[in-house]
């Protein structure tokens, strides 16, 4: 019992960190824009991946990109982080998780997040931004999140003036993608 409501609680501070960081992003206008070195973030994504996992999936990061990006590097660092949390949170042990980032040839560049776990209902996809939105199974019940990370990340992409594209289908795994334009320093030449 001790430990359910040991459970509970934190479920309750991460709900207000959740809806905390979400007010934040609104109420706060100006986006921070400095360089975002991509090569120890993707170290830290590995070791958040590794660490939430516990060795249960096989986790690969790649740097086909070698680029490193602009904007906010707390912001990106949240989003990505949330992405892999999500991986890892719906894939069942055994599963591989994948980080990669890749450049575009208009000069923007992404970082896609794949798995092999669960997978989700395309008629879900749409949705899956909406706070509080979560895949209706008692999968998701169990593994207790509140539903505002997606909402989150998207926030912080679209304030980076990029997006987030998913694909899934049910038992094929999931690939989230996060999109950044090109920094508008490589634009002028
Ligand atoms: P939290 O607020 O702790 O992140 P959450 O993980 O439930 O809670 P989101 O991150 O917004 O919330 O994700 C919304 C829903 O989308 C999840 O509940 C889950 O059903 C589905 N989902 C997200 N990522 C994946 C994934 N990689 N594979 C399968 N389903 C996913
Ligand atoms: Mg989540």
């Amino acid at each position: 019992i001790i430990e359910e409501m040991r459970r509970q609680s934190q479920r309750m501070t991460q709900l207000v960190e959740d809806l905390l960081a979400l007010s934040r992003l609104e109420a706060q206008d100006a986006l921070e824009d400095e360089d975002v070195p991509m090569a120890p973030l993707l170290a830290t994504l590995r070791r958040e991946a590794l660490a939430l996992s516990q060795d249960r999936h096989e986790v690969t990061v790649e740097d086909a990109a070698g680029v490193d990006l602009r904007g906010s590097a707390r912001e990106l660092h949240s989003a990505f982080s949330n992405l892999v949390a999500n991986a890892v949170r719906y894939t069942p042990s055994g599963g591989r998780i994948t980080v990669r980032l890749e450049r575009h040839a208009d000069g923007g560049a992404s970082l896609s997040v794949s798995d092999t776990g669960y997978g989700i209902p395309e008629a879900h996809l749409a949705r899956l931004t909406e706070r509080f939105y979560r895949v209706s199974s008692s999968r998701t019940r169990e593994t207790g999140g509140t539903g505002l990370g997606l909402a989150i990340v998207k926030h912080i992409l679209n304030r980076h003036r990029g997006g987030l594209t998913v694909e899934s289908a049910p038992g094929q795994g999931a690939a989230f993608t996060a999109w950044l334009p090109a920094a508008p320093s490589d634009a002028v030449t």
